[in-house]
């Protein structure tokens, strides 16, 4: 592990002024620090050519991996950086404004089967799963989604049927990130019957017979970030490999989406921060009816807006990721975060791709990747129209619902 992360902060800022601080400790701003050099210097000179090239990011993978961030909120005990949430969000948010790809690899990595082994796991999973995903000698997978079964997850239907002391999984799964390229899955399956009680959780290895992976879907964006299907033909899985208990399964991944929606507000964050910088700088530079069209209300009004939306998504998404980090219940703040975050992050992209005018919509500027590239943030990790159900819910149980 790396010692500049290994020393992180377990502390928000000390100083709280007021009861409340928007200050980053010294240890925090030296791990963001070094995960923005390296971001700026090693992975956002390639995203254009891997966009292009759909190659998955292997290399970049393992920058971040010496630098801690494939284990970033794992307890140092299990190989990990062991930052807290508030770091971990600021580093994703580096990570996307160089790459939007790499950062949902990430995202996925950490907040899906990395928390659900931490919390979920017993000793010897941890050991043989997540200490390796920790250091990034191995890479996760997350698998919910089904051909029919997306946002109404409850009603999945790959099925996990008891062979002796072990169970058979059959059926397949889609749009999983890094299918193919992960080397462990863990794996939503029906072991019971119908609704969420049903459902048990699985950690498969790639490499057991009947596991097989589709080619990576052809998308509108995030092309580094390959999604497949997974498909079970009978594979066996050990009953050692049961994550937490029988009917279990979609309360611990729906728990762990919590944390994973955290780090999807944050890549929008990163992917809109990238889009206003580059959408401000063009603004200065060029010139129509003899002036900066900076200089025109209509553009830098645009530029405005973007700052503005962006600061507000941050900080919401920041909010999400203290209440995190202090233990305390954050599923609607995840939410709220996700929801504004992505919203954010396409309407600012949608915007840059405007002030750069024809030029925004060439592929030789770097706005329309970024435009592509945000579409996605409001529809994995549950859509916008299901983090509104997920907050109206929480609101209307406050008024006694
Ligand atoms: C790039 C990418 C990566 C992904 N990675 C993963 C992954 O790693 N693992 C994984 O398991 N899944 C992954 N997904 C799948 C993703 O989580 C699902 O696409 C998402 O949950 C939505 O499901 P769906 O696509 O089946 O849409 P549907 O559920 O069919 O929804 C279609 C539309 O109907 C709306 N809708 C549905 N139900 C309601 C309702 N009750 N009220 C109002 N509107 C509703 C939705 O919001 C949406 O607009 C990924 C998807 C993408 C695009």
């Amino acid at each position: 592990m790396n010692p500049t992360l290994a020393a992180s902060s377990q502390h928000v800022a000390s100083q709280h002024v007021g009861g409340l601080s928007f200050g980053l400790s010294d240890d925090q701003r030296l791990i963001v620090g070094a995960v923005r050099d390296y971001a700026r210097a090693e992975i956002a000179p390639r995203s254009a050519a891997y966009d292009r090239s759909g190659e998955f990011p292997r290399e970049q993978l393992r920058g971040l991996a010496a630098l801690g961030l494939l284990g970033a909120t794992v307890p140092e005990q299990w190989g990990g950086a062991g930052l807290d949430s508030v770091t971990y969000a600021l580093c994703l948010e580096e990570v996307a404004a160089a790459d939007a790809s790499v950062a949902v690899i990430v995202s996925v990595h950490n907040g899906l089967p990395e928390q659900m082994l931490l919390l979920h796991g017993n000793d010897e999973q941890r050991e043989r799963y997540l200490r390796p995903l920790a250091s990034g000698a191995a890479l996760g997978a997350f698998c919910l989604t089904e051909p029919e079964a997306g946002s109404d997850a409850a009603s999945l239907n790959l099925r996990a049927t008891r062979d002796g002391d072990g169970w058979i999984l059959n059926g397949s799964k889609a749009w999983i990130t890094s299918g193919g390229q992960a080397d462990t899955y863990l794996v939503l399956a029906r072991s019971g019957g119908e609704g969420a009680h049903g459902v048990s959780c699985f950690i498969v290895e790639k490499g057991w017979e009947g596991l097989s992976f589709g080619k990576p879907e052809d998308k509108l964006g995030l092309h580094a970030a390959h999604s497949t299907t997974v498909q079970f033909d009978a594979v066996r899985v050990p009953a050692a490999n049961l994550l937490g208990r029988e009917g279990e399964g979609l309360s611990i991944a729906l728990a762990s989406l919590d944390a994973g929606r955290v780090g999807i507000a944050m890549q929008a964050v990163g992917i809109a921060r990238a889009a206003y910088q580059h959408a401000a700088r063009y603004a200065l530079s060029r010139e129509q009816f003899g002036r900066p069209i900076a200089e025109y209300q209509g553009i830098s009004f645009k530029i405005a807006d973007m700052a503005a939306q962006i600061e507000a998504a941050r900080l919401v998404a920041l909010k999400a990721a203290w209440l995190h980090a202090q233990g305390r219940p954050f599923g609607r703040e995840a939410s709220i975060a996700k929801l504004l975050a992505s919203e954010a992050a396409v309407n600012v992209t949608r915007e840059a791709v405007q002030v750069f005018g024809a030029n925004g919509y060439s592929r030789d500027y770097p706005v329309e990747r970024l435009y592509r590239d945000a579409k996605a943030t409001e529809i994995y990790e549950g859509t916008s129209e299901i983090q509104r159900r997920v907050i109206a819910r929480s609101v209307f149980q406050e008024f006694g619902s």
